[in-house]
């Protein structure tokens, strides 16, 4: 295997141990306990795996954590109701809507997550948040996106003046990581399904961060060589196994970097969320937590 492999679990235990310590010193300065509402609402499996390593992720670090399971028939008033109930909730200070909401909220999606606090927000889907982060003043930054990030400074990796592709257009990990790259000086290129000849701009890459939900999708021969490859897919496949959209083991061969599927970003989302929750307690209550 030529390229290096950035393991997500070296990068989320060195962000979980700085957001213990901001945990620890809020505790002691504000006397308060940082604390974030999951709403789940029906039955999706994938969905309640999620919640609950959310839920373990928080009590490991000392943060309060509340789960809040809705019935699939719920109606959009009462979510409202609800999200509008946590908005108040001084214990709380982030609160995160699990996706994919039931089939009959869909639609509703939107204005769902609009109804959250945008300081409170801490998944970074609120309008307001986009359009800071699209201004270049990030305030609570979607996740996944920002675990990529994260990845890529504490592996040390150059951000500034390089060539960023990002295969992905989605509001959750495309866009967001446009601008997350474009803020710290990458060129960046985003590329979606209407894209002219893939291969010949991804192999321009020196940063190539794929999010399309395709597995396998991305061969060595759409990678420069020594290029850091960054995957956040996630997909089953036939057999159970868990693949990125990256074909591991050809890509590996050739880039200088890659983060493997499970085991790389996947572990930074939920330590990004903790990172958020403490960012949001300490937005709400002005201070410095030093
Ligand atoms: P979406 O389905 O919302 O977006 C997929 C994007 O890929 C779209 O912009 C689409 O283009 C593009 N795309 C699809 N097919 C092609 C193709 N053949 N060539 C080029 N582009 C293509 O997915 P998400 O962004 O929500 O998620 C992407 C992947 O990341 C999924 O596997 C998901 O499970 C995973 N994920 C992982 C997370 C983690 O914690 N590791 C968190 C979030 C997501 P177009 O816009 O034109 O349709």
């Amino acid at each position: 295997m030529a390229a290096r492999l950035l393991e997500g679990k070296f990068f989320a235990a060195e962000i979980k141990k700085s957001v213990y310590i901001e945990v620890e010193n809020f505790k002691k300065n504000q006397g308060i306990t940082p604390g974030l509402a999951v709403i789940i609402v029906g039955e999706n499996a994938a969905s309640k795996v999620y919640v609950a390593n959310k839920h373990k992720a928080c009590e490991e670090l000392g943060i309060y954590s509340e789960v809040i399971r809705m019935a699939e028939t719920i109606s959009k008033q009462e979510l409202l109701e609800q999200i509008a109930s946590l908005n108040k909730n001084t214990a709380i200070h982030g609160i995160l809507l699990q996706l994919p909401l039931p089939e009959a909220l869909r639609n509703d999606e939107a204005e769902l997550l609009k109804a959250i606090h945008p300081d409170k927000d801490v998944d970074g889907f609120h309008p307001v948040n986009v359009g800071k982060l699209a201004t270049g003043q990030e305030h609570l930054v979607p996740c996944t996106p920002a675990g990529c990030i994260k990845i890529l400074e504490l592996a040390n990796i150059e951000i500034a003046g390089k060539h960023a592709v990002i295969i992905g257009r989605s509001n959750i990990v495309g866009k967001p990581m446009a601008n997350l790259l474009l803020a710290r000086h990458a060129t960046v290129t985003i590329c979606h399904s209407r894209t002219v000849d893939l291969p010949s701009i991804t192999s321009q890459a020196d940063i190539l961060i794929v999010a399309i939900g395709k597995a396998h999708f991305v061969t060595k021969d759409m990678v420069k060589p020594g290029a850091v490859v960054i995957d956040v897919g996630i997909n089953r496949l036939a057999d159970k196994k868990l693949v990125g959209d990256v074909n591991f083991e050809e890509v590996k061969e050739v880039a200088g970097a890659i983060t493997p599927v499970p085991g790389g970003v996947g572990l930074l989302t939920i330590a990004m969320l903790l990172s958020n929750t403490v960012k949001a307690a300490v937005l709400q209550h002005n201070t410095k937590n030093s």
